[in-house]
């Protein structure tokens, strides 16, 4: 069978297309810099100093950008050329005896085959592509109390999931078979059955290829059992009576963790070839990366592709990379966004001096490819989780006041540029008051992450969700007529209805209503389309509640 082209092997190919680029440049430039070498032996002295600065600036590129490319000789010549130059320019001349030999080295560098020096520099391996597809979430529930599991499909039903119920283990195996589900929830004491649910988990985590998210429900509090969740890998415990919404809420941070959104990196370097590099390895590993030749880009770069890590060149000749960190970090919007230095420079003196004026972290070329990935990821890793605590409501998980509002304004630019609509809704519970006096603050603030949760189910990816006040939430939906806004809306206000909850031994339901609003009818700002959803929402309370206008 033919070898099917695959990510993997296209990645290959480029770099090693990228490496005989470089090599045809070496070859050119290696030649330069032992003549430039040679002149050294006639200049006089200031001259001779001006010169010897200017090799240097060259053998220091060379040095970081060779071994990376996979030329690992090279580099590590070039960078011992270097320091030869940097301590004779800091002791304010060179030294007339040891000259021949510097010369010397460099002419041998020159004419070396510099396609045989080359080594291996394997490609970081990339990741499979990952969903993106917004599929309707299957869960497999097993407890043998049928009243409990019934009450938990229909309300994670409501939810937008697609939950089955089973009372018996059998069963629950017979459904395997026919399909894996997305996550399980599995009680720890299924009355008579021979083992325990979590005996049971432990054998089908092993059987499975791959450990499906897996939450238990329990009447057990104590730790023994705690552990032995923990053990066979359960990513959330709830013991009965369930609160439904939070364990959706669990289900829903399992499933963020398994598939995000690739990280933005943004590299800044003069070094092209060097930078296209970076960006195919980087690239390779499943992440969005943009090159910036010039720094002067910078502040329109940031904002138009706002990359969750910065990596930055230190030596650029209009502007070195601690200047324009510094410059990066005049601005509070950036603050989360890590800037890593990447440079030949080895002087840790020197590292520590541009960290000390801005920059989270210095890695030397030449860097491996595994290493690149791996640093990059980290980093880009802890700023998303940084970033979401920051702008995230701690009772929903949806954005802050500030951030919401921000996204009308964003989302209106975008619908004036491309001519497709954008609406607006602002959503507020009903008698919202009168549920936080019968039932309890804690019963009410259930009810809040039950419609944000609601709202993140049956919403798509690309609309924006945010708590706007108390008992009040904004949505801004992109690419959305008013007339299909109103569809949407109304669809969760049903379900919201149809909600239970419990409190204190009581059931009770609460209803919400909504106000629309949408570019199709002309803006000036997100303040004039966010007063006419108002304007919308209270007309609907006025209407007589529980209904979208
Ligand atoms: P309406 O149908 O007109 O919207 O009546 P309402 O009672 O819902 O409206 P009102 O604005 O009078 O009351 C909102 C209440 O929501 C007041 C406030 O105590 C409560 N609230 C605001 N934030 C929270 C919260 O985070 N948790 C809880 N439990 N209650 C909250
Ligand atoms: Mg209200
Ligand atoms: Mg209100």
């Amino acid at each position: 069978m033919a070898e099917q082209p695959t990510a993997a092997n296209e990645l290959a190919h480029q770099l090693q297309l990228l490496s005989e680029k470089f090599a045809e440049r070496l070859a050119e430039e290696l030649p330069e810099l032992a003549s430039q070498a040679q002149r050294l032996h006639t200049a006089d002295p200031q001259t001779q100093l001006q010169q010897l600065r200017s090799l240097r600036d060259q053998l220091h590129k060379l040095a970081g950008a060779a071994g990376t490319f996979g030329f690992t000789n090279i580099g590590q010549h070039a960078h011992a050329l270097e320091q030869q130059a940097t301590h004779w320019l800091e002791n304010g001349r060179l030294n007339t005896q040891e000259l021949p030999a510097f010369i010397d080295q460099l002419q041998q560098f020159a004419t070396q085959d510099v396609q045989s020096e080359q080594t291996q520099n394997s490609p970081a391996r990339p990741k499979p592509p990952q969903k993106t597809e917004a599929h309707m979430r299957c869960i497999y529930i097993l407890e043998d109390e049928a009243s409990i599991g019934e009450n938990m499909r229909l309300t994670l039903g409501n939810f937008g999931y697609h939950a089955e119920h089973f009372s018996r283990i059998a069963d629950f195996d017979a459904a395997l078979q026919r399909r894996l589900p997305d996550a399980l929830i599995i009680d720890v004491n299924l009355g008579d059955a021979e083992q325990t649910g979590l005996a049971y988990a432990a054998t089908l985590q092993q059987r499975l290829e791959q450990p499906l998210p897996l939450l238990v429900i329990t009447t057990k509090n104590d730790f023994a059992t705690h552990l032995e969740a923990v053990r066979v890998g359960a990513m959330g415990y709830f013991t009965k009576p369930v609160d439904i919404p939070q364990l959706e809420n669990r289900l829903e941070r399992c499933f963020a963790h398994q598939q995000g959104e690739p990280y933005r990196v943004l590299i800044v370097d003069d070094d092209r070839d060097l930078a296209s590099r970076y960006s195919l390895v980087l690239r390779g590993a499943n992440m969005q990366v943009e090159v910036l030749e010039n720094p002067a880009d910078i502040f329109a770069a940031m904002s138009r592709f706002n990359p969750e890590v910065v990596l930055l060149d230190v030596n650029m000749p209009d502007c070195t990379g601690p200047e324009l960190a510094q410059i990066i970090r005049f601005n509070d919007d950036w603050l989360r966004v890590p800037i890593i230095y990447l440079s030949a420079e080895t002087d840790i003196t020197r590292q520590m001096k541009a960290l000390i004026k801005a920059g989270d972290d210095f890695v030397t070329k030449p860097i491996s490819d595994n290493a690149l990935v791996t640093t990059v990821f980290s980093r880009a890793q802890r700023a998303r989780l940084l970033s979401v605590a920051l702008s995230r409501d701690s009772l929903t998980g949806l954005l802050k006041h500030a951030d919401i509002k921000e996204q009308v304004g964003i989302e209106l630019e975008r619908a004036q540029r491309s001519g497709k609509p954008a609406s607006v809704a602002m959503l507020d519970i009903d008698f919202f008051k009168k549920v936080n006096d019968s039932y309890g603050h804690v019963a009410g603030d259930n009810v809040i992450r039950a419609l944000a949760n609601l709202l993140r189910q049956r919403l798509r990816r690309v609309d924006s969700l945010g708590r706007y006040g108390g008992e009040e939430f904004l949505v801004v939906l992109p690419d959305c007529p008013a007339d299909q806004a109103l569809i949407v809306l109304d669809e969760i206000r049903q379900r919201f209805a149809e909600l239970h909850f419990i409190a204190g031994g009581s059931e009770f339901s609460v209803t919400l209503s909504a106000g629309i609003a949408s570019t199709e009818q002309e803006a000036n700002d997100a303040g004039e389309l966010l007063e006419r959803a108002d304007r919308a929402l209270y007309a609907a309370k006025h209407g007589g509640r529980n209904q979208v206008r």
